[in-house]
C-alpha cells in the first residue's frame, strides 16, 4: 500500500505507484501480477510515465495495470501496451527477481 508523498520541489515528489513497489521489495516481493491505481477521477487515469519506469523493473511481460476510481469505472490493460518499450534491467543486464 502507498500513498502520494508531495514535495514542494517537484523532483522529489514521489508517487504512490513507486511507493507501493518500494514497500513491496523491502517486505521482499520481487514478482507482480497486477498494479492498481484507485483515484477519484472520472476516467481513473494509468500510471504516470515516471512510474511505469519504475514499474517497468519488475514485469515480466504479463503484469496488469488496473485504473479505477471510487464510482466503480474500472480501466484494465497490459504493461506492455502502455509502456510497449521501456528501458529496464534488461538492457543493463541485471535481473531485478534476482537480487
Ligand atoms: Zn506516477
Amino acid at each position: 500500500m502507498g500513498c502520494n508523498i508531495e514535495n514542494a520541489a517537484f523532483s522529489p515528489t514521489t508517487h504512490a505507484e513507486v511507493n507501493a513497489i518500494n514497500a513491496a521489495v523491502v517486505a521482499g516481493e520481487r514478482r507482480f501480477l497486477a498494479i492498481a491505481v484507485v483515484t477519484e477521477n472520472e476516467v481513473p487515469p494509468f500510471p504516470c510515465c515516471i512510474c511505469r519506469q519504475s514499474i517497468a523493473e519488475f514485469d515480466d511481460g504479463s503484469m496488469e495495470v488496473i485504473a479505477l476510481n471510487t464510482s466503480g469505472t474500472i480501466r484494465k490493460t497490459g504493461f506492455l501496451e502502455l509502456y510497449p518499450e521501456p528501458f529496464g534491467s534488461k538492457q543493463l543486464g541485471v535481473d531485478p527477481t534476482k537480487y
